[in-house]
Formats: C-alpha cells, structure tokens, sequence
C-alpha cells in the first residue's frame, strides 16, 4: 500500500461524513503552562491532546519541555514526550510527528490556565476553550475528564474553524453536564469501579475504556465484539494502531492489549457479537456492575434488554456534529428499545443477523460508522466520566440523555427519555430483572416503583 492508499483508507469516515481532511502543509504545535504539566490534569490534556490532534493531522510537534509521567497515570515515570509521539506515529506512521520549540508559522495549541493569548483548560469536572487567563475554579483534586473534554472541544474548534482564532469563550462541566464550572472535589483517580462490561469495542467502546484506564486501572473489564481493527477505524480511536489493522486484529484483543499494557490485570475478552457470546449469555447474576453498550449491529439493543442488564452507560455520534450521553437505569428510566425501537423486521422473533438494523447509513451493503475522530473522542470520553461518577456519593447527576453538540460554539443539553409505549420492557418481568442484577455494585440505582401493572 503506497502512501496515498493509506491516507485514503485513514480518512475514509471523515470524508464519508463529509469532512475534509486538514491541511497537511499546517503545523500544530502543543504547548504547555509547565505547572499545569506538572499536576495530572495537565499531563491528561497534554497525552489526549497529542493522541487525538496527531489523529486528525499528520502535522503535529510537541512544544513542551520533556517530563516523567504522572503518578496517578499509566505508564508512570516514563518519558511524558517519548510516549506521547510513540502513540502519535504507531497511529499513522506516514505522518510527521517530533517534539520541537514553537515556531513562526504553527498553529499553537496551548494547554494550560494561562501563558498564550488563547488557552485549553480542564481543571477537575471543568473545561475551558477560549482567550486567556481561564476563568475556572482551580480545583486540588485531579479528575482527568474535564481537561480531556477541554481538548476535545479545543480540537473540535480548530478542525471546525480550520486553524481559525479561539476568541470565544466556552466552559463547561462534565459533572452535571452544564455550562456553568463547577466547584466538585471528588476525585475518580483510582477508584475502584468493579465489573465493567463493554459490548462493542469500535471507536466509542475503545475509547470509554481508554479514557477510564487515565483515570483508573482498578476495575475488571470484559471486552465483547466480533469485528477487528481496519485502517480506517484508526482516527476515531484513541488506541487502535496501523500495526493492530496491518494484523487484522480483533478490536478486542487491541483494547486488551491497551488496557493490560495500562495496568488493567483483569481483562477477558469475546470477539464474538453479543448474541453469541457466552460471557454474555451465560453470566452468572449480578456479575456484571456496569454495561456500556456501544454496538448497534445484530439488533444488540434487544438482546441487551431481553437480557435483564444492569445500569447501561453508553454515547452515540450523530450525523450533525453532536455526541450523545444515555443512561438506563434498571426499573426506573426507559430503557434503550425506548430510545432504539428495533426494526420492524428483526423484532423480535426474527433472527437478526445481517447486521442492517440501527439508525445509521447504508453505504456498499455494510454500516458506514462515519464520525469525525473528536466526536467519537467526545462520546467515549462521555461514557467514561458517567462511569468514573458511579462511585460518588449521589448520583446520578444530570438527566438520562445530554447532548454535546460541536458544529458552532458548543452546547449541551439534557433531556429525559421519556418511556414508549408498548415498549417491549413493558413485558420484562420485574422479579427475574431483580434477580439477574441482584448483588452488582450499583443494583441499588435501580427503583423499581414506577413499575407498569401486571408485575410484582
Ligand atoms: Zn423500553
């Protein structure tokens, strides 16, 4: 494959999407504020910023002073530089990736409270885009996810202005998902999050579980998809490579990879579709804590359902520059086949194999999952705050569905999912679903007083 095939290949989606790559000719250069660098909210905006900036360009250099990474980190004590430009060319080995002073001509991508006339910045549960100093809180304890959200935003602004000036400001918090900064001290930095099950590993499910291994690597995770890593999958993940698509691995086993590398002892894999995986199927109850089911294909909505999960934690990508949070929460909340009702012809008796229900475009016979690499960023990211807030005195937070939309100035905004009508969780019997989620971490979120008649 020459190098005009891979690029091809590489930016497929985003031209799909219709999208055109950034100009190659233009470099982005990051800096750095050297405390924010030296605290772990800075060292999460700087790895994120050079993981998704060298995915949507070939052009990037590292501006910023070498430093061992955080403690709190993966990969502690190692070169902060050195791992960061290992990811960048692993993702695309025809770029040109180095670590090099600013210089006349860059596009500068600044991380850090203040130092540049417009700043990147998350500190804690918030995120800031726009002119300098930022505005937000400093906040003691590290959360990670709101300089991660900071840098997708930061990326979605430059990609969507084409390298254009940051003159307006943007905060947000990814706590209760508004954007009024918050005050918030708790910290996920290595909690404990239990059984975390993902059921679709492309570049939302990778991505959930790359940004909750910043965070943490205290949990246990199984990994269920069928599919294997292609070359034009690699811009919207945070950890697929070109070596893991010139193997044709399983995205299962390059997740695992990812997360055992992390410090994630405990990772089982199935590269299977969820209606014929056994880890699913054959489960004892209340063994797993939490789902994040991020597949659409085989009608994976209903064999989830039929299936008496436990708390689901998902986002989606849209057509229109948007990410969107779901939450389902056993007995209360609606459940996804609210939200997805499945296609007339699959549901339910029919044998749903062939992959063409969902909501997404048709292109060659097979799904185009086209995205733009920071909205799958964004609902990856997404996904995992909600997942890191678990463990946290009080939640939930925000209402079921929150909504980021990217295509001008950011906005979010939350909306209940209201319950369909003849929804076929209507017919799911309350004492099995009790039963099957009986002793998982989180079973007491569920409430199951709003329950319909005809059940006990
Ligand atoms: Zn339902």
């Amino acid at each position: 494959m020459d190098q005009q095939q891979f690029y091809d290949q590489l930016n497929d989606r985003m031209r799909r999407y219709g999208a055109s790559p950034l100009d190659p000719a233009r470099v982005i250069t990051i800096t750095a504020s050297p405390d924010y660098l030296d605290s772990y909210d800075g060292q999460v905006a700087a790895l994120v910023a050079c993981n998704l900036l060298g995915r949507l360009s070939p052009s990037v250099q590292i501006g910023f002073p070498d430093i061992a990474i955080h403690r709190h980190l993966p990969w502690a004590g190692r070169s902060l530089v050195g791992h960061a430009l290992d990811g960048m060319r692993a993702a695309n080995p025809c770029g040109s990736y180095g670590s090099r002073p600013l210089a006349a001509g860059d596009f500068r991508f600044h991380l850090g409270p203040d130092g540049h006339e417009a700043v990147v910045h998350g500190s804690g549960w918030n995120a800031y885009i726009g002119p300098g100093p930022s505005p937000l809180p400093l906040v003691a304890s590290g959360a990670g996810v709101g300089a991660a959200m900071a840098v997708v935003l930061g990326a979605a602004h430059l990609f969507r202005t084409r390298f254009g000036p940051m003159t307006d400001s943007f905060a947000c918090n990814v706590w209760d998902w508004t954007d009024i900064p918050e005050r918030v001290e708790f910290s996920p930095v290595e909690a404990s999050l239990g059984h975390v099950m993902t059921v679709g590993l492309g570049s939302v499910g990778s991505a959930a579980n790359y940004f909750l291994a910043l965070a943490t690597r205290d949990f246990s995770a199984s990994l269920i998809d069928h599919d294997r890593v292609g070359i034009h999958n690699i811009t919207r993940s945070p950890i697929f490579t070109d070596a893991h698509a010139e193997m044709d691995l399983a995205k299962v086993e390059a997740v695992a990879a990812f997360l055992r590398g992390a410090g994630v002892t405990n990772v089982a894999v199935d590269p299977a579709a969820l209606h014929e995986s056994a880890r699913w199927r054959l489960r004892e109850s209340g063994s797993i804590d939490v789902l994040i089911s991020a597949a659409n294909e085989f009608n994976v909505r209903y064999h989830i359902e039929m299936g008496f999960p436990p708390i689901q934690l998902y986002a989606t990508t849209g057509r229109n520059w948007q990410a969107t949070l779901m939450r389902h929460v056993p007995g209360v909340e609606a459940c996804s086949l609210c939200l997805f009702p499945p296609d007339e012809k699959f549901a339910p008796t029919a044998c749903a194999t062939d992959g063409a229900a969902g909501p997404q475009m048709t292109v060659d016979g097979e799904r185009a999952d086209a995205a733009l690499p920071f909205l799958s960023f964004a609902a990856g990211l997404m996904t995992a705050a909600e997942v890191l807030k678990l463990t946290a005195p009080g939640y939930p937070f925000s209402v079921e569905r929150v909504m980021l939309g990217l295509k001008g100035q950011p906005q979010l905004v939350g909306t209940p999912i209201p319950h369909r009508p003849g929804c076929l969780c209507e017919d799911r019997h309350t004492g099995v679903h009790k039963a099957a989620i009986d002793g998982s971490r989180y079973a007491g979120f569920a409430s199951w007083a709003r329950t319909r008649a005809g059940q006990s």
